[in-house]
């Protein structure tokens, strides 16, 4: 005996005759959800038995009571709970329609029901079939179909269970007859041996199509009938997609845990998909209660009842609980819940499933409004999509769903907003669908499993027809492709790197270089050692660089030459350097070549400067990398760890990549998973911790570095893909959502809808738009090369000069001397290679060689010059010669 703990806890009865669902489910903890204790009586099958069973829990103080299962015992509580005006709720199949005013029944009205199975059979087409049906309470199920008789030939047949589970003979009559559709109605117990007898003799082919009736379909294993090709097609009140469901199957299967503690013995996880239809009514009927005594009144005395079997009281909240049962509405495990006056479920909502390799598609829905509509999948397109209900699986990733912040309670699509909620429905609006939102609480998007041979997350979902849609930051891969179609893509995005921004470098003490690149520093040095060099060669070749050191004697002796190799590289170096030197150049070579080296050195100069103040106006920071390739080179020197979310379209493009280095990369994410994250917002705040580059996707990247100041992308990106949403292939309705996609670029929407996302809602654009402060690039040669190869020009035209220049003089000398042509050019060139001496010795015709002419008086004096290399050697080979003209030339 339980009685109540506080004026807030409400003691709900359970009638339990079977030792199996309500007996388990008592052990959920109700209280914490639903503000509820329970008292549980098991019941045997006599009618004493469930009196005195029912009139123990008034003496519990019940506010309401459900159960039993069975009719029998049903006929008895709810005399008693009418007698008393204790709310009854009921979940079993009642094709009993005659209710006491104090029951509700939370199960699909069976005449309802009856009319949807029909219609299912009309909408089919069938015009023969078999019928299979079992026992009492499927005939309230199959009378709906009896009034297709007149439009269809129908061969009715008994699965007997007293048959010792043989419903072979039965199978094979249908057969026989030639029969290829049946309809199945029988207890879901029974209906796994029903579906393995018709394998067993050759039913289940191409050519048969069965329409299962129990709405529990999905709760047995479907796996022998899915490569079978036979077109298996069912109903389904429970989304095992549904938070709800999922929530459910958790806490069962941790109940079952306690329950069945003591016995040590192992059990299966129980998943959302073992969900009976029973189980989720009883708790879609405590959900109810729950909501209906929120309208009692906040007194001590509200939840307790004091009528017994044996008094004359009644429970005076009896009438408003049963009022606010059948008033309330709400979303639960088994769709929209709604109660008539009657307190049946006459409006509900189904959807129409059907067997294919993958499992279990939702092909349609019934709706108590709109009727039985289908969402084809054949070849022909739709030509709109007006009235069509759309499941749409997203993720709560941000920003493309997230939770609404609100105060109020929300429910429905109302509770999610964000970029793809947003898209949705202004696809929505374009094509006046409906939808319905639910949500991947793992955040998988979708990863091809070896193991299990089977797609996981939204991709997964989509395949097995728990949502018609997926949208997210969904990747197009090709991968993906192959297994389900995308529409066109609504972001254009590549894979990129989030790291934390760079410091600031402090300056470097050579920063003067930066500027130029090291190869120009290189190339300037080398430009100089050989255009120095080029000019003390055309210096020594270049006659009117031989100038008279006197230029009062009109006869020198010998003449000079200013380019030694010392004045060549000072000139030069006074010339970059815009010092200037005293040397000038005097022949048309020499001039030649200064001007090329000066042009260099003005262009060299002027580009230095300009570059220079760029260098210092902008700050250099110091990046530990600067691209992939970089990252891999550097990661294990800088102790920088980088990873991706883990089974994401990123991971897939670096396992599938032909680069070898981001080949490496992949390697590294599986020998080091902890590298890897669940989901991107993990990935981005270890990102921001430091030490961590997350390979992300570049358009997410643009929102979080919105939003972490410290973040920033880090190179380009490796690819080019897009987000699109996703729907099982040659789904009819990809082109009408294609062509009101394409609407919606074409008008801005989608761009302003991202900015809004982006920029505006939950902290966009919090750190500012970062000012581009881009360093200014050293100058390489690709910058500065055409200044070398003018200068390149230049001293090329100067060599030419020279050599014209100095044949010009030779050919004048052995006119003069009237000596061969080669043996002047002999003598000169012996004199040039020598490659040292300034002072160039003078040769004079024999009629003009005894008279020596003074530097100092300017008389003409015989003398014999001394020779260079030593006064004791006579020169035979040398005769002096007169040049006139070489005085004028100097200037
Ligand atoms: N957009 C990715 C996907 O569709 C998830 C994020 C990522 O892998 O970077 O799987």
């Amino acid at each position: 005996m339980l009685s109540p703990g506080n004026s807030s806890d409400c003691i709900v009865g359970f009638l339990d005759d079977t030792y199996d669902v309500y007996n388990r489910l008592a052990f959920i903890n109700y209280t914490a959800k639903y503000n509820l204790k329970h008292s549980v009586r098991t019941l045997s099958n006599d009618h004493y038995g469930t009196l005195s069973a029912t009139c123990s829990l008034l003496k519990d103080g019940i506010v309401a009571l459900l159960g039993p299962r069975t009719e029998a015992n049903s006929q008895i509580v709810r005399s008693v709970c009418y007698s008393k005006d204790i709310p009854h709720i009921e979940t079993r199949w009642d094709d009993n329609l005659q209710k006491s005013s104090f029951t509700v029944n939370m199960s699909p009205h069976p005449e309802v029901y009856s009319s949807i199975i029909a219609a299912l059979v009309r909408s089919k087409g069938w015009k023969s079939f078999a019928l299979f049906y079992d026992d009492r309470s499927s005939l309230s199920r199959i009378t709906g179909l009896l009034k297709v008789v007149w439009e269809s030939t129908i061969f009715i047949k008994r699965l007997d269970p007293k048959n010792s589970g043989n419903y072979r003979p039965a199978l094979k009559e249908a057969r026989k007859n030639g029969y290829t559709r049946f309809v199945i109605d029988c207890d879901i117990d029974r209906l796994s041996a029903v579906l393995m007898q018709a394998l067993q003799i050759g039913l289940m082919v191409r050519e048969n199509s069965y329409i299962i009736t129990n709405l529990d379909l999905q709760t047995i294993n479907l796996e022998p009938y899915k490569y079978s090709e036979t077109n298996i097609t069912g109903l389904r009140m429970v989304n095992p997609d549904s938070e709800a469901a999922i929530m459910l199957a958790d806490s069962i299967h941790d109940t079952q845990y306690a329950y069945l503690d003591g016995f040590h013995e192992p059990i299966r996880d129980i998943l959302s998909n073992d969900i009976r239809l029973e189980t989720a009514l009883l708790m879609d009927g405590l959900h109810l209660l729950h909501l209906a005594l929120e309208s009692l009144p906040k007194n001590t005395d509200s939840c307790i009842s004091s009528s017994l079997c044996y008094n004359d009281l009644s429970y005076h909240h009896g009438a408003t609980i049963l009022g606010s049962l059948k008033m309330i509405t709400f979303n639960g495990i088994t769709g929209p819940v709604k109660l008539d006056n009657f307190g049946c479920r006459r409006e509900f909502q189904l959807d129409i499933v059907e067997l294919h390799e993958s499992g279990l598609i939702t092909v349609g829905s019934w709706h108590v409004e709109n009727g039985i509509t289908y969402l084809a999948t054949g070849d022909e397109k739709l030509d709109n999509l007006e009235n069509n209900n759309f499941t749409v699986i997203t993720t709560l990733t941000a920003p493309y769903g997230m939770l609404k912040e609100s105060e109020k309670p929300l429910s429905g699509n109302d509770r999610f907003e964000g970029f793809a909620i947003d898209i949705i429905h202004e696809l929505s609006l374009i094509e006046k669908f409906n939808y319905t939102i639910i949500i991947r609480e793992d955040k998988a998007n979708g990863d091809w499993n070896n193991a299990t041979g089977q797609w996981s997350g939204m991709i997964g979902d989509v395949l097995k027809g728990v949502a018609h849609l997926a949208i997210a930051d969904l990747t197009i891969t090709s991968e993906r492709k192959e297994a389900v179609d995308f529409t066109t893509p609504f972001l254009n995005l590549g894979v990129s790197i989030l790291y934390r921004k760079p410091t600031k470098a402090l300056p470097n003490f050579f920063s003067f270089a930066a500027p130029f690149a090291v190869e120009v520093w290189m190339w300037i040095g080398g430009a100089y050692f050989v255009t120095s060099m080029s000019l003390f060669i055309m210096g020594r070749l270049c006659p009117s660089e031989w100038t008279n050191p006197y230029p009062c004697v009109e006869n020198p002796e010998y003449l000079i030459n200013q380019f030694s190799m010392k004045n060549s590289f000072w000139f030069m170096l006074g010339s970059i350097l815009q010092q200037g030197s005293e040397i000038a150049p005097i022949g048309y070579a020499t001039r030649m070549t200064a001007g090329a080296w000066w042009f260099f050195t003005l262009i060299m100069v002027s580009t230095y400067t300009a570059n220079l103040a760029a260098f210092l106006t902008t700050e250099s920071s110091d990046r530990p990398f600067n691209d992939v390739y970089d990252l891999i080179k550097k990661a294990d020197k800088l102790g920088i760890k980088y990873g991706a979310k883990a089974k994401g379209a990123t991971e897939a493009f670096f396992r599938g990549s032909r680069n070898d280095e981001f080949k490496q990369v992949y390697n590294y994410f599986d020998a080091h998973p902890d590298v890897m994250v669940k989901e991107n917002h993990d990935g981005v705040v270890r990102a921001d911790k430091g030490h961590y580059a997350f390979f992300m996707e570049s358009v997410s990247i643009e929102y979080e570095v919105q939003r972490f100041c410290r973040l920033t992308q880090v190179g380009e990106m490796l690819d080019d893909k897009g987000y699109g949403i996703a729907m099982i292939k040659n789904a009819t309705y990809r082109h009408r959502l294609n062509t009101a996609l394409l609407k919606l670029q074409e008008n801005g929407k989608i761009m302003e809808l991202k900015r809004k996302w982006w920029e505006e809602r939950r902290g966009g654009g919090q750190c500012g738009t970062e000012r581009k402060t881009d360093e200014a690039p050293p100058l390489t040669l690709k910058h500065v090369g055409g200044v070398f190869w003018v200068t390149v020009g230049g001293t090329a035209v100067a060599i030419l000069l020279v050599f014209l220049e100095m044949l010009a003089y030779i050919l004048k000398k052995s006119v003069r001397h009237k000596k061969p042509f080669w043996i002047e050019v002999r003598e000169e060139f012996k004199f040039y290679f020598k490659c040292r001496g300034l002072v160039k010795p003078v040769r004079y015709l024999e009629h003009t060689a005894n008279e020596s002419r003074s530097p100092m008086t300017g008389e003409n004096r015989i003398e014999q010059l001394p020779d260079k290399r030593g006064s004791e050697q006579k020169d035979e080979d040398i005769n002096y010669e007169f040049l006139p003209d070489i005085a004028n030339m100097k200037s």
